[in-house]
């Protein structure tokens, strides 16, 4: 694999760059690997990286049925944050902000993480009393993050409309939260992996499962039969219908999640704005582009459109609280399939069949996940039991009631 480095740059400048290598290899895929992965978002080609870098396992495929990143992956909003309630959830989420930090050396690939800051804003005495719940227990998990009165949030973001319908009463701001460049996270790790001998093979739909005396031998694939010592399973919006084909349900609902851009404009947002209170958040990409999200759509669904209803609702949001971009034009528009847990938390899971892992339920939230998600989960497929940071999340805990609820800290927030 060429090295990505300034020396290489100039070497290849040479040549008019004509011989650099593709940054993954196309294969057919093999009759067997030790472990296949079904999908190839972040999360899955993570896994991936890790099972070969970590874990020795090098003879892994990721089956993808439409190309890397295509998915959740290359359609989020990137923000980054583990300002969660809860232990389980603060763990695994900041395990991921712990890798985010020295990711682009690791892959050797600019996955342009930036640690601008995330500020949540308050609306109402609930809001505050939910921040102010949050921000202690991040606290007490050594998460780094402030409370700030509204005279704080005027001088950090002066275009604010702090007097607007629903007044901003204060706010939560986490520093080392921030954004990272979804596609390059794909291709990243994709890369990485396939230096390492992971088959990499898009246009590649799973459509059923071998399964024999209640173990996973392998997979019916649109390229044929794979065989496998283990699966995981990392499909996102998808995951309710693999888990059909395996034969057991999934406490799982699929919405449509929009998101937003404007013209670029020159840098004008700072950090990462969420409200909760009115559903939007915004912030600006390295292009320039202002990016926009919001709450999902009210009905399940598979299209990675969504309804217009929610765009006017996000846009009147928007201007209300930053009344100087009312006459931005907005660019583009799209969705992804979310897929969301009663709990609002992920699953990673072992499932009723032996040897088959699922990786989902992320919902609207599950970008900033991706290192510290792929980490715990190659680990747990390795050694056959569950990463402790990914215990928790078990799809056992819907029969036994240890949810692990984090509504509020989800909700309109990614
Ligand atoms: C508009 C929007 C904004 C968001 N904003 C944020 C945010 O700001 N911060 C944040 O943390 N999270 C955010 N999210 C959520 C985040 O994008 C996801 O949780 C995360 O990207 C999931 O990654 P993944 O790798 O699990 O799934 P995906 O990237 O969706 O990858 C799953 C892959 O599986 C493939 N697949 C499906 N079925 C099959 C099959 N049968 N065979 C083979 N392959 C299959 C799909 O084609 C897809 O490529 C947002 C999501 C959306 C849609």
């Amino acid at each position: 694999m060429n090295k990505y480095s300034i020396f290489n740059l100039a070497r290849q400048a040479k040549n008019y760059h004509q011989n650099w290598q593709a940054a993954w290899r196309s294969p057919e895929p093999k009759k067997h690997y030790d472990v296949v992965i079904v999908g190839g978002g972040g999360h899955g080609l993570a896994t991936a990286y890790y099972l070969a870098k970590e874990c020795g396992i090098t003879n892994v495929a990721v089956l993808e049925k439409g190309w890397i990143g295509g998915g959740n992956t290359g359609r989020n909003t990137t923000i980054i944050r583990s300002n969660y309630l809860w232990d389980e959830s603060a763990a695994l989420y900041d395990h991921a902000v712990d890798l985010w930090g020295g990711l682009s050396q690791e892959l050797n690939y600019n996955v342009m993480y930036s640690p601008r800051g995330v500020l949540h804003v308050a609306h109402s005495v609930h809001d505050l009393q939910e921040i102010g719940r949050r921000g202690n227990a991040i606290h007490l998990n050594g998460i780094k993050s402030k409370f700030m009165t509204p005279e704080e949030i005027v001088k950090m973001v002066p275009y604010m409309n702090l007097d607007c319908r629903f007044p901003v009463m204060g706010g939560l701001f986490q520093q080392l939260g921030g954004t990272a460049r979804h596609d390059a996270v794909a291709w990243g790790y994709a890369r990485a992996a396939d230096a390492l001998g992971v088959d990499i093979i898009q246009n590649c739909e799973v459509t059923g499962f071998d399964i024999k005396g209640g173990t996973v031998k392998g997979m019916a694939t649109s390229k044929g039969k794979i065989s496998a010592d283990k699966v995981g399973v990392v499909v996102a919006g998808h995951c309710s219908v693999l888990a059909d084909m395996a034969g057991f349900r999934l406490p799982i609902e699929s919405f449509p999640l929009q998101a937003l851009v404007s013209e670029p404009v020159k840098p004008c947002v700072d950090q990462v704005i969420m409200s909760n209170g009115v559903h939007a958040y915004i912030s600006q990409s390295d292009k320039g582009e202002l990016v926009i999200g919001a709450s999902s759509d009210l009905y399940t669904s598979y299209t990675q459109r969504g309804g217009f209803d929610v765009i006017e609702d996000t846009l009147q949001a928007i201007v209300e609280l930053y009344p100087a971009l009312s006459r931005m034009k907005m660019l583009r528009q799209w969705g992804g399939i979310v897929d969301v847990t009663v709990d609002r938390s992920p699953i990673l899971s072992k499932t009723p069949v032996d040897n088959l892992f699922f990786n989902c339920g992320w919902g609207t939230g599950g970008f900033k996940a991706t290192p510290g998600s792929g980490h715990v989960f190659a680990h747990s497929i390795a050694e056959g039991n569950m990463h402790p940071y990914a215990a928790p999340f078990s799809i056992d805990r819907f029969n036994s009631g240890a949810l692990v609820d984090e509504g509020a800290a989800s909700a309109v927030a990614h």
